[in-house]
């Protein structure tokens, strides 16, 4: 029973690349299973892929269409009756439902034989694997997050952006990251040129923006004590916020000249867009500051996110540094701000732009650092080459990454049979 289980999963993960998401989870109760009868007589059920499935107890020959069902899949017969084939422990297990009588009332009843069959069946011959075709993507667009997705691992990639595997219905920390995000959206539309005399007022105003935004989103969060966590948590960081805001204001005067900025570009020929947190002009120099806020993990110093943007694994502030400079701004600084941690200082990660970079090692812990336009150059060459592999239909495969940690919070874990082990799995083995 362990060998056929073992051999059926096998095909799912072959099959994947060319089947639709629903139909992937189900797939490895597809084929022809051989089962008994409550008087023990042998019969076979075969579930096809098109939904329905058909039997030949007794000679009759049945027909009917199946559901999947969380781990097993529910037939329900012409005759009214169900069969339902679930998984049990290493195997299968079948049972039959005498059907509902409100549902199907001028059905006779079934023979005494199939009143109840309660047996460990097993799948005997599964489909043949199909085909392998070539995939591409279908988006009329790209953006530097789903490139950012497809470099941390393609198998990612593939079920976000291909297959919409599974539903994002949020969580908390993306409900936190909205929220906050709407807040400071609504605090700049006033405080467009923040003045350290004004301090006391923003104050106030960030307090109000922060309660509006996260009202908004009250009944996303899964408790009241949740909801009540994460407002807490955004007032405690967005006054640290302020207190960066007020002492950048000091040193160096500057004025927000956009918010949810929009930001569209062709790259290597293929559309691109995306939306800038916020962006600054320095009032001595003009130039301009592109500003990103972060409300979960971000690199830990400015060489660890050059390195990123470096090694093709960050593409955000590269997309909206070339789509600025496109606009005639001239961008000197691209910088991360971090919100998520309501106990420490904001401290941004700030990369002023020059023609080649200071080399600092990636050991150094400095949030200051600078980055070269030619590794912007390279990610935007980059940008264009990761778009042609993945539209031009010669994509057969999409193998998972090796790093563990690109799968700490990905969604389709579940579903990932070749997803790499953590080192304390690996150790527990
Ligand atoms: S679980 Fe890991 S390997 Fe699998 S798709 Fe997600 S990120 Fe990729």
């Amino acid at each position: 029973m362990t060998t056929t289980r073992k051999m059926t999963m096998g095909i799912v993960a072959a099959a994947a690349l060319a089947l639709s998401t629903g139909a992937a989870f189900a797939d490895h109760f597809i084929g022809k299973w051989k089962v008994k009868d409550s008087a023990g007589k042998d019969f076979e059920i075969v579930v096809a892929k098109d939904g329905t499935a058909t039997a030949d107890r007794s000679g009759e020959g049945m027909t009917g269409k199946w559901v999947e069902e969380g781990d097993a899949v529910t037939i329900t017969w012409d005759t009214g009756w169900k069969t339902k084939i679930a998984k049990d422990g290493d195997g299968y297990k079948k049972t039959a439902y005498e059907k509902d009588p409100s549902v199907f009332p001028d059905v006779p009843p079934p023979a005494p034989a199939t009143t109840q069959v309660d047996a460990p069946v097993a799948l005997t011959e599964s489909v043949a694997r199909e085909p392998g075709a070539p995939m591409r993507a279908r988006q009329p667009h790209f953006s530097a997050s789903a490139l950012n997705a497809y470099s941390d691992c393609a198998r990612k990639w593939y079920y976000r952006y291909t297959c919409n595997a599974v539903e994002d219905r949020g969580s908390s920390a993306s409900f936190y990251g909205t929220a906050f995000h709407t807040a400071l959206e609504d605090f700049h539309e006033t405080f467009v040129h923040p003045e350290p005399a004004h301090e006391e007022q923003m104050r106030n105003q960030v307090r109000g923006d922060i309660a509006r935004a996260f009202g908004g989103h009250r009944d996303d969060f899964d408790t009241a004590v949740e909801y009540e966590l994460q407002v807490r948590r955004a007032q405690r960081t967005a006054q640290r916020y302020v207190t960066w805001l007020v002492a950048k204001a000091k040193r160096a005067p500057f004025t927000i000249i956009g918010r949810e900025l929009h930001a569209a570009m062709k790259v290597g020929g293929y559309d691109f867009i995306g939306f800038i947190d916020r962006l600054d002009r320095d009032d001595a120099s003009g130039n301009v500051a592109i500003v990103d806020y972060k409300t979960g993990a971000i690199a830990e110093s400015a060489a660890e996110y050059r390195e990123k943007v470096r090694t093709f694994h960050d593409f955000q502030l590269p997309f909206y540094y070339w789509a600025r400079e496109a606009e005639g701004d001239r961008v000197a600084t691209l910088s991360l701000i971090p919100l998520k941690d309501a106990s420490s200082d904001v401290r941004p990660i700030e990369l002023e732009v020059v023609p080649v970079a200071r080399e600092e090692t990636r050991r150094n812990s400095s949030p200051v650092g600078t980055i070269g336009i030619a590794d912007l150059e390279r990610a935007r060459v980059k940008m264009g080459e990761l778009c042609r592999v993945l539209s031009d239909g010669s994509l057969t495969a999409f193998p998972a990454t090796d790093d563990p940690s690109a799968c700490t919070y990905c969604a389709y874990k579940l579903a990932c049979n070749d997803r790499p082990a953590t080192p304390e799995e690996k150790f527990a083995r």
